[in-house]
């Protein structure tokens, strides 16, 4: 079976050397040695100024959120996993959707200002499949305006723009760092932030509002990651490199013998350095996707469809009509993509793809 992602595994000895440093000292969670070690692994090799490390993905949108939202208009994105959507309305913000861009897929910029009113208090985009929203243009937008700036970069680990860690970006920005992301902990996430002030609200809300045992800066949650997330991380970081070359081999392959005839991808925003997270295809028609993913079923292979449905039309958001967003997740599916994919596999995949 080709799934449309497999987990990366270091090999076992690695993981298990990372493990017995937990049970040496007999430490499992509570920000360890494992944690602080990652984080400043990480620091260094993404260029951040700083960075918190979280139990998943989606905690650090809740928590920027609850600081940063004031329970106002989040103006948002409709083409995201359904995470950044779901934080908003769970943290008793309203989302408002500005549709996308229909080549970049990220949200449109061009369209944000109208979206403006008194209630609006941040802005929440994805850089979709690691590609980076328009983050000068939206910086400017949000300075003029007086409103804060959340980017959800759960894809965007290892990506630079501009030669800047595209997590540098905004006024927080997140990261996941699931097993099925590039990077993962098997569950985890980060958050990072250049405001030095904000940073520590950030942290302390990961961690119940606790200032020392004894003492409270302020309400605070549950986000810490364990050690044994940890020990996930600090055994696949090294490897990330190599990660990298195997997927760029393979997104090399399918652009190379992809016909292109009934379908696209999307484009990469000039002067990015991108990851290769994921190879969406975008079909002429809902119909087309659908009767090739049959086709690819029918040989064990299994895309995904990301992202959908778009996030307007799930009823909890209650957003407006999106026509852009909605038309591509209809149409859209990521290609499998992973360490270990063999060029026969591709092969398999590509043949189906250019007999439609
Ligand atoms: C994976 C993902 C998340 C959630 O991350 P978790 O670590 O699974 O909580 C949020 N947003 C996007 C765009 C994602 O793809």
């Amino acid at each position: 079976m080709i799934s449309v992602t497999k987990t990366f595994l270091p090999p076992i000895a690695e993981y298990t050397a990372q493990l017995e440093r937990a049970w040496n000292k007999n430490w499992i969670t509570n920000r360890g040695e494992l944690i602080e070690e990652l984080e400043e692994k990480l620091k260094s090799y993404l260029s951040l100024s700083n960075i918190i490390i979280t139990t998943n993905g989606t905690i650090p949108l809740q928590i920027a959120l609850k600081l940063l939202g004031e329970k106002g208009e989040i103006i948002t994105t409709p083409f995201s996993y359904v995470a950044t959507s779901a934080a908003i309305v769970w943290e008793n913000c309203t989302p408002i959707f500005v549709d996308i861009h229909p080549n970049f897929l990220t949200i449109d910029e061009t369209k944000i200002e109208t979206a403006i009113t008194e209630k609006t208090t941040a802005i929440l985009a994805t850089h979709v499949f690691g590609n980076p929203c328009a983050v000068e243009k939206i910086e400017k937008i949000a300075t003029k305006h007086n409103l804060k700036v959340i980017y959800d970069g759960a894809h965007a680990f290892g990506v630079s723009y501009k030669n800047r860690s595209l997590l540098s970006f905004g006024t927080v920005s997140t990261c996941s760092f699931h097993a099925t992301k590039i990077f993962h902990t098997g569950e985890g996430g980060a958050m990072i932030t250049n405001d030095t002030a904000l940073y520590e609200k950030l942290f302390y809300s990961h961690n119940f509002g606790h200032k020392d045992y004894i003492e409270f800066s302020g309400l605070g949650i549950n986000g810490k990651a364990s050690e044994l997330q940890a020990t996930m991380g600090l055994s696949v970081l090294p490897h990330f490199p190599h990660i990298l070359e195997e997927r760029k081999k393979i997104i090399k392959r399918y652009t190379d013998f992809l016909n292109f005839s009934k379908y696209r991808t999307f484009e990469l925003r000039p002067e990015t350095q991108w990851n290769y997270s994921y190879y969406p295809i975008i079909f002429e028609t809902e119909e087309l996707l659908v009767s090739t993913l049959r086709k690819l079923n029918e040989q064990q292979i299994f895309p995904r469809r990301y992202f959908y449905p778009s996030l307007n039309t799930i009823d909890y958001t209650k957003g407006n009509v999106m026509p852009i967003s909605e038309s591509i997740a209809s149409r859209i599916a990521c290609l499998p993509l992973y360490v270990g994919l063999t060029p026969e596999e591709q092969d398999q995949i590509i043949s189906i793809l250019n007999s439609l």
